[in-house]
């Protein structure tokens, strides 16, 4: 592997107002893949997208280039439901590049499906994102002044608008570079530049993104278990701020962005990234299984059993039972052939799904005393019905304990929470919260038993929607250290 370290780009925008409350619409939260080797890789592509499923459910892509030109295919879907044998068999070519995602109401259209690709004169680009750029308008009004035109609400789109302004002036790989210097927010990026596969990885590392290695060649991913998927192995995660090439004999990093501090999103850990990932160097279900080892040293209950809220909070009731002695039952059940209900996109569509998704086992609940522990609570409305089941199933009381701290302020970085109000947490003591979700007893882990949970320091993270300080400059939110500010 090659390290250069270079002299930063000088960039062409001054970072001023970026993000206009009220005015986004761009609000993704995704899962990329990429993959070289010396065979086709439309396979890799295709078995890595649907172990990243669980980042995207309302659309899928997949681009390659197929030794003359970047031929792509993108749908609404699951990504079984987008690609048949034919559409995958005939997407052949040796690299290319792959992408789920999902968007809140109103984005949920065909057009803003990824991998995105568009054409200069001298290249094709095509490119899948995960993250959230803030400083959007600010970049879209550059660009719409030298004749840029946009056919999406994405905004990748901008970032590939902006990437082909750049290359074109610059070349490929500094034309990366002074893309990465320009953008604020989040972004881990698959990049398919005619046949050249690159990943980079915001300055301060919020979403993940991991190298892996497979046979006759070398990928990238969201997450590492799209590698175990295909038979592949993790590697190492792609560092904050590196720009990586891949090609079928091995990595070159052209550059890499240092930061002081970095900002991994504590959500990924909590609850958004599939429990048998190592993000950041961490494994995901160690950390969930420490979050509720931590939760029964802070919040103890006296129960029969601890229950889970499945799939996403089995780690931490284990972790509960295990540091409080009390017995882990599986006292409800999920179908599964139901979306995640954090992830469908309308309030009224999540509540008559949490029905359909989950049932008690009454053998277990009834006439219990239960320790229901969850991952997460943003606006209360699956935990009241969930609590209401168990009582309803005969629970004698219902104790919940949370694996999260209480979320308080939107996420501008890419996971769909976005306005003060959802939260049921915003302006109500834990009393009240108990009250309103009808629990007995109510504990959330503190920030600083989350930081201990994870094993990464608590400068290093982003606690934005906890704390209300962010690891970027916002409009109207504050900064997490004045170094933050200064990066920029
Ligand atoms: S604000 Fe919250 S959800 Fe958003 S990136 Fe930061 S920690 Fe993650």
């Amino acid at each position: 592997m090659c390290v250069k370290r270079g002299a930063l780009t000088v960039a062409i925008l001054r970072h001023g107002s970026g993000h206009t409350p009220g005015l986004r619409k761009r609000n993704e939260y995704c899962g990329v893949s990429g993959f070289i080797s010396r065979h086709d890789v439309n396979h890799l592509l295709y078995f890595s997208l649907r172990a990243l499923q669980h980042r995207g459910q309302e659309s899928a892509g997949i681009a390659v280039y197929d030794g003359q030109k970047i031929v792509l295919h993108r749908g609404m879907g699951l990504v079984h439901q987008v690609f048949s044998k034919l559409i995958l068999d005939s997407l052949k070519g040796t690299v290319g590049i792959g992408h789920v995602r999902y968007s809140t109401t109103g984005g949920s259209v065909e057009e803003n499906a990824q991998p995105l690709h568009i054409y200069n004169l001298q290249h094709e680009i095509a490119i899948a994102h995960n993250g959230e750029i803030v400083n959007v308008s600010e970049i879209k009004s550059f660009l719409g002044k030298i004749g840029a035109a946009f056919t999406t609400k994405s905004d990748s789109e901008v970032i590939a608008r902006l990437l082909s302004f750049h290359i074109t002036r610059h070349g490929i790989v500094e034309g990366i570079k002074r893309t990465v210097r320009d953008l604020r927010g989040s972004f881990s990026l698959a990049l398919l530049i005619d046949n050249r596969l690159f990943a980079v990885r915001d300055p301060l590392g919020i979403r993940p993104l991991a190298v892996g290695e497979i046979d006759g060649g070398f990928g990238i991913a969201s997450e590492s278990v799209a590698f175990h998927s295909i038979g592949g192995e993790f590697i190492r995660d792609v560092m904050p701020g590196e720009i990586l090439e891949l090609t079928p004999d091995g990595l070159i990093t052209h550059h890499i962005f240092e930061r002081k501090y970095k900002a991994h999103c504590m959500f990924e850990y909590v609850y958004f990234a599939r429990a048998d990932s190592i993000i950041n160097g961490k494994c995901v279900y160690d950390v969930r299984r420490r979050i509720g080892q931590i939760l029964a040293r802070e919040h103890p209950a006296d129960a029969d059993f601890v229950v889970p809220v499945p799939d996403s909070g089995r780690a931490h009731a284990l972790g509960y039972a295990e540091g409080s002695g009390i017995p882990y039952a599986e006292g409800l059940m999920k179908n599964r052939y139901v979306e995640r209900t954090f992830i469908l996109p309308s309030q009224e569509t999540r509540v008559k799904e949490i029905n359909l998704k989950l049932s008690p086992v009454k053998s277990v609940v009834d006439g219990k005393r239960i320790v229901l522990i969850d991952d997460s609570i943003v606006r209360g409305n699956t935990m009241r019905k969930i609590v209401r089941m168990l009582k309803q199933a005969g629970a004698r009381e219902v104790h919940v304990r949370v694996g999260s701290p209480p979320i308080i302020a939107p996420c501008y970085l890419g996971i769909d929470m976005k306005t003060r109000d959802q939260f049921i947490a915003n302006g109500k003591n834990i009393e009240e919260i108990a009250k309103a979700i009808e629990a007995d007893s109510l504990g959330y882990i503190s920030i600083d038993g989350l930081v201990e949970a994870i094993g990464i320091p608590k400068e290093h993270l982003c606690l934005g929607c906890l704390t209300a300080r962010y690891p970027v400059p916002i409009d109207g939110e504050k900064i997490r250290f004045q170094s933050d500010l200064e990066d920029f």
